[in-house]
């Protein structure tokens, strides 16, 4: 993909600043943090969403995910992190190679990741039950 960032990140055409790097994944700083020493974990291969990563390439990542935020807590955090993956231009995916958000927490910060709350009318929780069943 040639005008992708992290496929430029991956091939070392432009430099990022990596926390780790295997054969297959790769963790480095966020330019634009939500908190200082947020992190991203991507596969070094370029698959759009979460929807197109094989499930080998998705356990490395969620495992590096896990080695990366304790690293974080035990450094610049203090064990409270999110974990976010954002999938599809609605969801807000700026990069179309996927990617998971490891981003340290701490007592005042101001980011604000909660979303307001929406009800079900009378049956429509059944009817969405349903219709996801159907496809699983
Ligand atoms: P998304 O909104 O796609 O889930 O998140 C993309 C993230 O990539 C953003 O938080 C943005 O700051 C980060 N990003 C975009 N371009 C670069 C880059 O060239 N280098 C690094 N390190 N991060 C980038
Ligand atoms: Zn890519």
């Amino acid at each position: 993909m040639e005008d992708c960032v992290f496929c430029k990140i991956a091939s070392g055409k432009i430099p990022a600043a990596k926390v780790y790097e295997d054969s297959n994944v790769m963790a480095f700083l966020d330019i634009m943090p939500a908190n200082k020493g947020h992190c991203l974990i991507v596969p070094k291969k370029h698959y759009e969403t979460l929807l197109e990563v094989p499930d080998e390439d998705l356990s490395l990542l969620i495992k590096t995910a896990k080695k990366v935020a304790k690293a974080l807590s035990l450094s610049v955090g203090n064990g409270a992190f999110n974990l976010v993956m954002n999938n599809g231009k609605e969801a807000g995916q700026l990069v179309s190679h996927a990617h998971l958000h490891v981003i340290p927490r701490f007592k005042s910060d101001r980011l604000r990741l909660k979303w307001s709350h929406q009800k079900y009318m009378e049956n429509e929780m059944k009817e969405f039950q349903e219709k996801i069943k159907k496809f699983l």
